[in-house]
């Protein structure tokens, strides 16, 4: 049975206003609605009472407010929060909220599975199944604001990050309609600069970003050079590093104080010697840049390790020496699997798909050297 109704959730502001001028109404009626939904987390139009009456009851019959269906919600010791969400179907996707001191991030994904293929990545195992809605995005941060007690007063979620599953940029309509609801003022009221589109290195994709929103752009780099980059993430076949670093400087150009960050996953004998060090400090060095250095989060069936203490150590301190500003990224939520690349929707029958894969991909390894698949 599909449901008929729209839902508001899947509407950017200006989709709103032509949603309520399609039913007659005065565009203001937009900002109305949106107050209710995003600063107070009403989904019932029956309490929205600055409506009349009648508009109330004709949202009823052709209107929604509805997130994704929250299947589990787990905490690690931490603090960290992950929850899972389906979708419908065999749908799932997880988002994760990270606490600090000073700030609370919430990681959201933009499409079910992935297609980008990395080797080193959890989520790739699981295949591509769908793009997520503006509304199933959106509605991430809907429902962790509500679990979270966020308000505008009481900001819990700070940050947003869509570095959880998917590539972002291979969805790019949805995602800047979410991007547009985080950042406007009666939406969740983000500053830009706190809102961070995280990709492979889609380059078409980043230079259209850059004329649709003002967000802060992070790059999964992870490799200094072609060869090694061509192994990790296979997109970089078709965008190479100079077009990808190309590209991210006209992300840059003409905005004062933007830096990139360029994520960097340090796997144990792969892409963490010391020349491999030297190479990407030489590299950054064309682009304002930070370096976020990601200990390798394992995950079943992988044949990577993550570097040693001593390596990962080793490597920040060469780009530190070469001028960098570099930092490593404490792995977080290791006991509820809600680390970087450990994200998948693992629900009801794909749990078998998983374990397929994964013996399948323990069998092939077995007696494997540590090369990149
Ligand atoms: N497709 C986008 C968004 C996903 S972000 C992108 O590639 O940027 C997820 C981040 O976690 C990326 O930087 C990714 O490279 C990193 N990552 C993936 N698998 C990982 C793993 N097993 N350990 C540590 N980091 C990982």
């Amino acid at each position: 049975m599909t449901d008929s109704r729209s839902n508001l959730l899947d509407f950017s502001p200006a989709g709103l206003e032509d949603y309520f001028v399609s039913l007659g109404e005065k565009p203001f009626r937009a900002r109305q609605v949106m107050k209710w939904i995003y600063h107070r987390g009403v989904s019932d139009f029956g309490e929205m009472t600055d409506l009349a009456r009648p508009l109330r009851a004709r949202l009823d019959e052709c209107a929604i407010v509805a997130g994704p269906q929250i299947v589990r919600e787990q905490h690690a010791a931490d603090g960290t929060r992950k929850w899972l969400l389906s979708l419908g179907g065999r749908n799932a996707v997880e988002t994760v909220f990270i606490p600090e001191p000073r700030r609370g991030t919430l990681c959201v994904s933009s499409q079910v599975g992935c297609m980008l293929n990395c080797s080193f990545c959890s989520t790739a195992t699981q295949g591509f199944s769908r793009n997520l809605s503006t509304a199933e995005i959106i509605g991430q941060v809907w429902l962790a604001a509500q679990a979270l007690g966020h308000t505008s007063k009481r900001r819990r979620i700070t940050n947003i990050v869509m570095m959880g599953m998917g590539e972002p940029l291979l969805n790019f309509e949805p995602v800047l309609g979410a991007i547009e609801l985080m950042c406007d003022d009666l939406g969740f009221g983000m500053a830009g600069r706190r809102v961070t589109v995280s990709t492979a290195g889609l380059v078409p994709g980043i230079d259209r970003l850059r004329a649709s929103a003002e967000v802060s752009l992070a790059v999964s780099l992870h490799a200094p050079e072609d060869e090694l980059r061509n192994r990790l993430v296979p997109l970089n076949r078709k965008y190479p590093i100079a077009e990808l670093l190309a590209a991210c400087r006209r992300y840059v150009s003409g905005r004062r104080r933007t830096r990139i960050t360029f994520e960097y996953t340090l796997i144990d004998g792969i892409n963490d010697s010391p020349g491999c060090a030297r190479a990407l400090a030489k590299l950054l060095h064309t682009v304002p840049a930070k370096l976020n250095l990601i200990p390798f989060n394992p995950f079943p069936g992988t044949v990577y390790r993550r570097s040693s203490p001593e390596a990962i150590e080793r490597f920040q301190q060469i780009v530190l020496g070469a001028g960098l500003v570099a930092t490593v990224r404490r792995p977080r939520g290791e006991d509820i699997d809600a680390a970087c690349g450990q994200l998948v929707g693992r629900v009801l029958d794909r749990t078998r798909r998983q374990q397929r894969h994964r013996r399948a991909v323990q069998a092939a390894a077995e007696g494997a050297t540590m090369v990149a698949p």
